[in-house]
């Protein structure tokens, strides 16, 4: 998949993606990430991206040549979907994340400052997606959380022994807790059933802690994996 971001600070995305799991996907030839300066594409002397918003008010506002400029120099494949991270859109969830995962191309718009002058929205008609009902000072952070999302869901990018398949909202549940050696650490044991082998038994174990802890942690995941049994 091919991740195309355009961000004024695209030292953010590059070095957030030398590392770790995302690194290897790189390296292994399953993602391309392509970070696109808009600022590159200004055409006045002084690279201004920005400017007062009209009608007075705080904060810069992001013009819309360069960004729309930026936009229109990355090569389409068939099946592209365009992505502006903005608290106005849709609350990014597991659903969206695969849903995206079917893509071979994603542009990720980031903002920054004030946001977008809406003709860019007019102009690129980008799918809006939100990390959350908060505001953050840029959306570098939200386009590397779906980017990472997103990658962990394409063949390959893990490897067997870090299976995406019973992660928490893979079947509607949170995942059960999981334990690693010693077997003792304060007084406090791994549990029995754990121990003896038995995968009928843990399996049983694990979802009966699925279901406990969702039922605890979050009532709403809950009621819908009932309601769907
Ligand atoms: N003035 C805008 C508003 O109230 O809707 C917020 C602008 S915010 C300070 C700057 C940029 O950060 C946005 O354009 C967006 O790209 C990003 N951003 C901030 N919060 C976000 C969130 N919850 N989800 C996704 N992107 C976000």
């Amino acid at each position: 998949m091919i991740f195309d971001v355009l961000t004024l600070f695209p030292e953010m995305i590059e070095n957030y993606c030398g590392f770790s799991i995302m690194k290897r996907a790189i390296d292994g030839g399953i993602v391309t990430i392509n970070a696109i300066n808009p600022r590159d594409f200004t055409l006045n002397k002084h690279k201004k991206v920005d400017d007062t918003p009209y009608g007075g008010g705080a904060g810069m506002v992001l013009m819309p040549q360069p960004y729309v400029d930026a936009y229109e120099s990355i090569k389409q494949c068939d099946n592209t979907v365009t992505v502006m991270l903005s608290p106005q859109g849709e609350p990014l969830n597991d659903n969206i994340v695969n849903d995206l995962a079917k893509y071979d191309q994603m542009i990720l718009l980031c903002g920054h400052y004030e946001g977008f002058d809406e003709r860019i929205r007019e102009i690129i008609k980008p799918r809006e997606i939100s990390l959350g009902d908060f505001v953050l000072t840029g959306g570098e952070l939200p386009a590397l959380c779906l980017i990472d999302a997103v990658s962990r869901k394409l063949d390959g990018t893990l490897g067997k022994i870090e299976s995406a398949a019973e992660d928490s909202f893979s079947n509607g549940l949170l995942e059960y807790p999981h334990y690693t050696k010693p077997r003792v650490y304060r007084g406090l044991k791994v549990p029995e059933v754990l121990l003896n082998g038995n995968h009928k038994d843990i399996n049983e174990f694990r979802l009966e802690k699925s279901v406990e802890r969702t039922k605890t942690k979050r009532p709403d995941l809950y009621k819908k994996w009932v309601e769907n049994k």
